[in-house]
């Protein structure tokens, strides 16, 4: 199991790790919620791989710990991949996560190993934003360079991506097809 560097930080402490307390509570919550993506993720995940503690971030001069709900689909699905997916961080931060932009709600950068988020990493995947995770980016770069010379297949691909997004992706889709094309306006291209 990878246990957080963060814990050994924590040995002085005589009282049960406030993360793996945080954690069950948080998994008891994750089990009354009745979305059934996430109910078949849990029936099929059941050992806890990672406690779970909020991050912490500068705001101002202070360091306040990250909120965080489970009161979107998306939202409760990240956090119980974060606690239940097997294996272990190995890339660097996304580019989110390492700009720490605002309060992710966990410590770690962490993708999961099997495509359950997409490429995403947990603290994208949990603000609704899986396509905008460096990590699937990169992975889009690098396919899309693969394809390069044959002829583009536009239409197929986006019927693929589309069929697969949720509600809340599609939303963020548009907004970056909104931005693209306001750059592209004003670019006068
Ligand atoms: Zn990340
Ligand atoms: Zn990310």
């Amino acid at each position: 199991m990878a246990a957080t560097q963060k814990e050994l930080q924590q040995v002085d402490d005589e009282e049960p790790k406030p993360g793996s307390e945080l954690t069950s509570q948080i998994v008891d919550e994750l089990r009354q919620k009745p979305y059934n993506k996430l109910a078949a993720y849990l029936a099929a995940h059941d050992v806890i791989q990672r406690p779970f503690e909020p991050a912490s971030y500068l705001s101002g001069d202070e360091t306040v710990e990250a909120t965080w709900n489970l009161d979107r689909p998306e939202r409760a699905m990240a956090l119980a991949v974060y606690i239940f997916e097997e294996g272990k961080q190995e890339k660097p931060n996304c580019k989110k996560c390492s700009k720490s932009i605002g309060p992710l709600p966990a410590p770690v950068c962490f993708v999961p190993s099997s495509d359950v988020l997409g490429g995403a990493c947990t603290n994208c995947a949990y603000s609704g934003r899986r396509l905008g995770c460096s990590f699937v980016q990169e992975e889009e770069a690098r396919r899309v360079e693969k394809e390069r010379g044959k002829k583009p297949k536009i239409q197929s691909l986006t019927s693929v991506l589309l069929q697969h997004m949720s509600f809340s992706e599609l939303e963020e889709l548009q907004r970056l097809l909104r931005d693209a094309l306001e750059r592209r306006r004003n670019s006068g291209g």
